[in-house]
């Protein structure tokens, strides 16, 4: 079944539905694998990586709750295609990518659906973008052993972060922290595989 109507059949919300019938999700994956586009599966793109699920996909822009004022700062711009989908939802979309093939790729696939609020910078994002902080929301596509210290600073309090945590060979949990005044908020959403955050731009696009 094509994953849009097997959302909708899943409750995700009428507003994330929109969100997400807006990207022509063909247009993020290369050569035989857009034959599976539509499909609610992830699958590969260059330099090793993937393109999530769309359920899971689904499942995080629903846990951000994004409002049309928000600021949201992506780790993992990977194919560019959970970036095309926050922009519909958010006043302005920062999203880092350590592979520049990966950066250069989804720039283009956002130009040409002449998404305007949506920044890609090749960049280790574990770090964060200081200059850019406070965001309202931060979105990690990449499994971190814990919520890197750097970006939970740059959260603004009353903010969302959305990510998986746990080894990369092993299964992971997907996280919500709510940054209150009293403290952080930890729920977990669903169990998941994603690939790890790796430290550093990547030196080639093989690695
Ligand atoms: N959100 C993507 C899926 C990304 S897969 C999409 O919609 O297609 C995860 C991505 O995180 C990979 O492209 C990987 O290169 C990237 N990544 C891993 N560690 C990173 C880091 N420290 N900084 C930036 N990107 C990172």
């Amino acid at each position: 079944m094509k994953f849009l109507l097997m959302l909708r059949n899943k409750g995700v919300s009428d507003k994330v539905l929109a969100a997400m019938e807006k990207v022509p999700r063909d247009m993020f994956v290369e050569g035989h694998f857009k034959t599976h586009a539509l499909d609610d599966m992830a699958l590969p793109i260059d330099a090793g990586q993937t393109i999530s699920q769309p359920s899971v996909v689904a499942k995080m822009t629903e846990a951000l709750d994004i409002g049309p004022r928000h600021k949201v700062l992506e780790i993992g711009t990977g194919s560019g295609y959970q970036a095309a989908i926050l922009s519909h939802l958010a006043r302005r979309v920062y999203s880092q990518e350590r592979h520049r093939v990966l950066s250069i790729k989804a720039r283009a696939r956002i130009e040409a659906l002449k998404l305007q609020n949506v920044v890609i910078t090749t960049a280790d994002g574990s770090l964060g973008m200081p200059d850019q902080a406070p965001f309202d929301r931060i979105i990690l596509t990449a499994a971190a052993e814990d919520p890197p210290a750097n970006l939970l600073e740059q959260l603004r309090m009353g903010g969302i972060m959305v990510l998986p945590v746990g080894q990369s060979n092993a299964v992971q949990s997907l996280i919500k922290v709510e940054k209150t005044p009293e403290g952080l908020n930890y729920t977990e959403l669903a169990e998941v595989r994603f690939v790890p955050l790796v430290a550093g731009v990547a030196k080639t696009d093989g690695v």
